[in-house]
């Protein structure tokens, strides 16, 4: 009843929030990063920041640079780029980099500053929440490997994958003995494993 096949598992993207499926191209290749080695800051021309790493500002006159869109929501959020993320860890990095970019922390700075930190403060809340939940998490990790999503039809069978994510999200929330939580868990693991076996399955036919 889980579906259990690529096919139900890719006919969920028709259904997923326009922040997953975001139509700028994710520049995973090689021309896109090639020749941008060392960005001049906008603000005073200096060097600017390097391309590995968190500077997001300028190590000379401190401004803010533009969100890198080269970056993947992996590398932002410092989590290794597999299915299997350590949810505390993500979370932690969120809280770091909203500390970083959030826009009440620019509102005495200029406006280029302002719009840079709204670009970036809404990269790191669609970072978080793909990244957070399995199911999007899955489905971007196929994205980043170039599989192709076809948008589909059969939406019965979508419905009951999401209603079954959510349902496991609320038990969660509700459960509070040790018990539970547990049970919980152990269904979880079931799940992420058929989920992330499905992503698999994929990945193989993504590579034919
Ligand atoms: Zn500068």
């Amino acid at each position: 009843m889980w579906g259990g096949r690529t096919g139900a598992l890719l006919r969920v993207w028709g259904l997923w929030p326009a922040g997953v499926r975001g139509r700028r191209p994710l520049g995973c290749n090689a021309a896109s990063l090639a020749g941008n080695n060392s960005p001049q800051c906008w603000n005073c021309g200096g060097p600017g920041v390097p391309k590995r790493g968190d500077g997001f500002f300028c190590p000379q006159c401190r401004a803010l640079q533009p969100p890198d869109l080269t970056r993947d929501y992996f590398s932002l959020m410092d989590c290794n780029r597999a299915f299997a993320v350590d949810t505390a860890k993500l979370q932690n990095r969120y809280q770091q980099l909203q500390r970083l970019v959030h826009p009440d922390f620019f509102s005495q700075r200029s406006q280029t500053e302002k719009d840079f930190s709204e670009k970036h403060a809404t990269l790191v809340n669609d970072a978080y929440k793909t990244l957070l939940a399995p199911l999007s998490r899955g489905l971007y990790l196929l994205k980043l490997h170039g599989v192709e999503i076809a948008e589909g039809t059969d939406y019965a069978m979508d419905q009951q994958f999401l209603m079954e994510i959510m349902e496991i999200n609320e038990k969660l929330a509700e459960a509070q003995s040790e018990a539970a939580m547990k049970e919980i868990e152990s269904i979880v693991r079931a799940k992420q494993k058929e989920l992330s076996d499905n992503v698999s399955k994929a990945f193989e036919q993504g590579e034919e």
